[in-house]
């Protein structure tokens, strides 16, 4: 079997390549870190607006959305350049990948023009709140209350993992509006400036975080006044919104996860030929381990494929629900292998700034405890297992 894309398709690729090659940002441009995931260093704000001005930064949407009205395999191809150029399209991905599109799906015109386009212009940087300490897998449990007080919804309660909550301008919230209600029915979601008077942003470190990066945050809000009109989408609908949102772009990520497994892999290999004279390919513990990732990083994007042509021909494709939890497993599995392969020297933690990029000379322990991230957000793997023995398998609850 030999997959290839059409004349058309290549030509699209061969465009968008000339392009990168001339703006995407140089090695050296991007060793100014930003400090969290809703700071953005000059070169990435400028970055960010390039790719939207160019019609480069969500190629399936329209022009005045910083898109092209890219076909969906035209976006999936684009997708597959920019992630093995390892290139990011916003450095505060949840701004581009889960605020704007909702504001986009859910918002008026009005609010399109206040809350996204600054997003996607990287004039604004976001936080999604909606974790809260007793909230997290049930989300619909969550119980910072908005109540209507004339034009106003005042808000108290507590957030809590909000990243980057410190350093963003802009914050998706989701609030209980009607506590009589059944839990998923009684929320909504509210649009916040987080300068409002009443909020307090207290961030706190986690173990694997790097020296100046700190991305979680307590959020808490105490007497909160918000404008009627920031509501987004029907009062108590929020559950529809927070459902759609956490679904965005969710049939494209798997590429990036995809090309992060590769790489991870590429890296492996490297480093495991580079060690004890090339001594560490001949263990066979790690040859299992590297054959493994391997198998793993092609049924991967094999499944992702095929789900993608599923999607294309208009037909279900209960693959996509596997993606996140088959991706973010077998990194996971891949770093902790690598790690008992190479014993004591995988103690070797280090801290330093994040990188844009998988750096090669970053310890494997840190992979390993940095890839929980992956495992627990966006939906725990427990969870993800949930939703594939209930929507795929046919399983009672
Ligand atoms: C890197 C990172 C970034 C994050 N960023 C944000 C953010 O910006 N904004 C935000 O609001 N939140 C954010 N979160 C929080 C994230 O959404 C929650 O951590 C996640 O939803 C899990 O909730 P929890 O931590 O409360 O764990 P809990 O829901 O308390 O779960 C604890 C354990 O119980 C298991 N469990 C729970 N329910 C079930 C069940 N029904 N069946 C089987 N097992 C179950 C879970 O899998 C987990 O192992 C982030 C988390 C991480 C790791």
């Amino acid at each position: 079997m030999r997959l290839h894309y059409d004349d058309e398709t290549e030509r699209f690729r061969a465009e968008l390549d000339e392009w990168l090659d001339e703006h995407a940002p140089s090695e050296d441009q991007m060793r100014d870190r930003p400090l969290s995931s809703a700071h953005l260093p000059d070169w990435a704000r400028r970055w960010q607006r390039t790719l939207f001005d160019a019609g480069w930064l969500v190629p399936g949407w329209p022009p005045e959305l910083g898109g092209r009205n890219a076909t969906p395999v035209q976006q999936m191809v684009y997708f597959e350049e920019l992630s093995s150029r390892q290139i990011q399209r916003s450095l505060n991905i949840q701004g581009l990948s889960i605020f704007a599109p909702s504001v986009i799906d859910f918002g008026t015109e009005e609010q399109k023009q206040r809350w996204a386009l600054p997003v996607l212009r990287a004039e604004r940087a976001t936080c999604l709140g909606m974790s809260e300490p007793g909230a997290g897998s049930d989300l619909a449990g969550l119980t910072t209350r908005a109540e209507l007080d004339g034009d106003d919804f005042v808000i108290n309660g507590q957030k809590v993992w909000t990243s980057g909550a410190h350093h963003a301008d802009f914050c998706l919230c989701f609030v209980r509006t009607d506590p009589s209600a059944p839990k998923h029915k009684g929320i909504s979601a509210v649009l916040l400036e987080m300068t409002t008077p009443g909020i307090t942003v207290r961030p706190f470190p986690s173990f694997v975080d790097k020296a100046a990066w700190v991305d979680f945050n307590e959020v808490f809000f105490d007497d909160v006044r918000v404008p009627r009109e920031n509501l987004l989408g029907d009062l108590n609908d929020g559950w529809r919104v927070a459902n759609t949102s956490l679904a965005h772009e969710r049939g494209m990520l798997w590429i990036y996860e995809s090309a992060h497994l590769d790489r991870a892999l590429e890296i492996a290999l490297d480093d495991a030929g580079a060690r004890n004279g090339g001594q560490r390919r001949h263990s066979a513990q790690l040859r299992d381990t590297l054959v493994d990732a391997y198998v793993d990083a092609l049924a991967l994007r094999c499944l992702g494929y095929r789900g993608f042509a599923k999607l294309s021909a208009g037909k279900a494709a209960p693959e996509h629900l596997l993606l996140k939890l088959f991706a973010s497993e077998s990194s996971q599995r891949l770093f902790l292998d690598f790690c008992e392969t190479i014993g004591v020297e995988a103690l070797d933690v280090e801290t330093r700034p994040v990188e844009m990029r998988v750096d090669n000379s970053w310890p494997w322990m840190n992979r390993y405890l940095g890839s929980f991230g992956t495992t627990i957000s966006g939906g725990t793997s427990e969870i993800q297992r949930n939703i594939i023995a209930e929507r795929v398998l046919g399983l009672p609850r």
